[in-house]
This record gives C-alpha cells, sequence and structure tokens, in this order.
C-alpha cells in the first residue's frame, strides 16, 4: 500500500515539476525553458528559394555550407546569443542534419519547426495539399513534433507557417487550422510568417483562438511590415507575441522607435526581435552573400542603452520574452 502510494505521489511530484519547468525544444532534444538563455527567435541558416515542386537535398553540397555558415555561428556564440531559431520551413530548404550538425559544433543551440508557408503566393507549398485536410496536415505535423523529422529523431520547438494577405485562400485556412490542432496536440508556439501586415495579423489570431489556441501561443512574424502602431498594440495587448524581426545596421532607429511605443503602453514583455539573417542560398556560388548575425550584439543594443533601455529591458527582449514564447508548459 505504502508502495503504491510513493509511486503515485512520485508521478505527482514528476507532474508539478514539469508544469513548473516549461521546457522547449532544440534540435538536440528537450532543455529547459530557462537554458535557452540569449536568443534570437528569427534567423535562418540555409534557404533554398526554388519551390516546393523543384525542391531537392541534393540541390546543393552540405559540407560546404556546413563550412561556410558555422564561423558565423561560433562568431555569435562568442557574443553571447546561446539560442538560433532557425526558420525556414519544409520546402524552403528545412535541414535538420545540417542543423545538428551546426549545432555541436557551435555550441549554439539551434530550434527547427515543423509546418507550411503558404505565402509568396503558395510557391512553397506541396501540390499535394489540395488533397488534404487540416487533420491530415496536423496528423504529419504531430507526427514530426512526435518522432522526428526527415527519418532522424530530431524534433521541431515550434510550428512555422507563412501567409500573405486577406482573404485567406481555403490553403491558407487549412495550415491555420492544421496549426492549431497541432498546438493542442503538442503545445508546439505557432510563429506566423505575415507579409502584409497588421489585418491577416489579427485574423490569424482570431481564427487560432477560435479553434483553442492560447493567444500566447501565436507570434507575429514581420511584424515590422505593420506601420501603425495601433495594430501591434492591439495584437500584444490581447496577449500574442509581436516579433519585430528585420533588424540590421541601417534600421536601428526605426525599431528603436517601435519599441520605445511599445515601452510605453507597457508591452514590452510581449514583443521579440531577431534579424533574419543568414543564410546560405541554394544556388548561388558558395552560397552568396551570407549576412551575419551580429548587428544585434554589435550596434542594436549599444543604441538601445543610449536611447534610455536598461540591461534589463534587453534581459527582457532577448532572454526572458524568447523563453516564455517557445516555453511548452505540458
Ligand atoms: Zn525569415
Amino acid at each position: 500500500m505504502l508502495k503504491i502510494f510513493l509511486f503515485v505521489y512520485g508521478l505527482f511530484i514528476v507532474q508539478a515539476c514539469s508544469n513548473l519547468n516549461p521546457h522547449a525544444v532544440s534540435v538536440n532534444g528537450k532543455i529547459p525553458a530557462k537554458q535557452m538563455s540569449v536568443t534570437l527567435v528569427h534567423e535562418h541558416v540555409l534557404v533554398d528559394f526554388i519551390g516546393a515542386d523543384k525542391i531537392s537535398g541534393n540541390r546543393y553540397d552540405q559540407d560546404e555550407a556546413f563550412t561556410i555558415i558555422l564561423p558565423h555561428l561560433k562568431s555569435l556564440y562568442q557574443k553571447g546569443c546561446r539560442t538560433l531559431i532557425e526558420c525556414t520551413p519544409q520546402y524552403l530548404g528545412r535541414d535538420v542534419a545540417l542543423l545538428k550538425r551546426l549545432s555541436d559544433s557551435s555550441g549554439v543551440q539551434i530550434f527547427t519547426n515543423t509546418g507550411y508557408y503558404g505565402a509568396s503566393g503558395e510557391k512553397f507549398l506541396p501540390a499535394s495539399i489540395l488533397n488534404q485536410t487540416a487533420e491530415d496536415l496536423a496528423k504529419s505535423w504531430i507526427l514530426e513534433a512526435r518522432e522526428g523529422i526527415d527519418g532522424t529523431s530530431i524534433r521541431p520547438g515550434f510550428i512555422k507557417l507563412g501567409v500573405d494577405d486577406l482573404p485567406f485562400s481555403t490553403s491558407i485556412l487549412k495550415i491555420l487550422k492544421a496549426a492549431a490542432i497541432t498546438h493542442n496536440a503538442t503545445g508546439l508556439p505557432i510563429a506566423v510568417h505575415t507579409s502584409k501586415g497588421g489585418k491577416p495579423a489579427l485574423e490569424e489570431l482570431r481564427l487560432l483562438t477560435e479553434d483553442g489556441v492560447p493567444a500566447g501561443a501565436w507570434i507575429w512574424v514581420h511584424a515590422q511590415n505593420e506601420k501603425d502602431i495601433t495594430y501591434h498594440i492591439e495584437a500584444a495587448g490581447k496577449g500574442g507575441w509581436v516579433e519585430f524581426d528585420g533588424i540590421d545596421n541601417s534600421n536601428t532607429e526605426e525599431y528603436i522607435g517601435i519599441l520605445h511605443k511599445m515601452k510605453a503602453s507597457k508591452l514590452l514583455h510581449r514583443v521579440l526581435i531577431s534579424q533574419d539573417a543568414g543564410w546560405y542560398n541554394v544556388g548561388d556560388a558558395g552560397g552568396g552573400n551570407f549576412r551575419n548575425y551580429n548587428s544585434i550584439f554589435d550596434s542594436f543594443i549599444p543604441a538601445l542603452l543610449k536611447s534610455g533601455f536598461t540591461e534589463k529591458d534587453i534581459e527582457l527582449l532577448l532572454v526572458e520574452n524568447p523563453a516564455n514564447a517557445f516555453a511548452i508548459n505540458r
């Protein structure tokens, strides 16, 4: 009897602890969300824009890509960054074996994703989507989340979608519903590349919440495409994540202006920042012009501090918010 009691009590403790310790999923498996530390939430290491009908891992030399990308990640590690969220979806060059090699060699924890990218006129959606239901799609994404991607045991840390403008097509409605089903089954957060600003973003949020997804599991990717701050305030006020992710050395003032407005609205705790930098571009000789990941560390943080943001604000933007956005609370 006592044994049974201890066993049940033990299970209760394990359950309680796992709830108290949200985790996240890197290409090396489950980690405590706290371990993410300084994080870039939206970057790329390799992208292939050839289109879903022609894409293949044979279109590039993985060893060459590895050699070209690795120094950029090593440099990032030296600057104090510990996690890079790799946002390249399936049919756009997602290569999880390459991501794991790069993570193991650089020390930077890397997250990959499941889901479909329906932006860019749906060029990166496979033709098979026409014959599949949202439930069919969700089934394959949940399988990736539970068992691994492309025959590996590497699992996604989030769901990545892409959408253009309203009105949403049948395929876009399908991927949004599939993401909701996948979230409800796995707890994975849903990051949605949103090409056209606030109206489609708020519609995504409405549709997802209608299907049972909490606002805090939704990330509005490329929120900077919307110039009217009232949309950002509304999305963040509803509990969503608003991601300003195109920072480079030329637009520091613009991003600082946005962040000041979000802080003045007491919504900095719903804001994510990143650079959308990288990447080895398949099809270009040597991967083309790789944009390094250094801007946030070399110029943006010093400029933020100079403009009145505190060390605590920077910790919020680069450590606490990413850990909360990518935590899986189950
Ligand atoms: Zn991107």
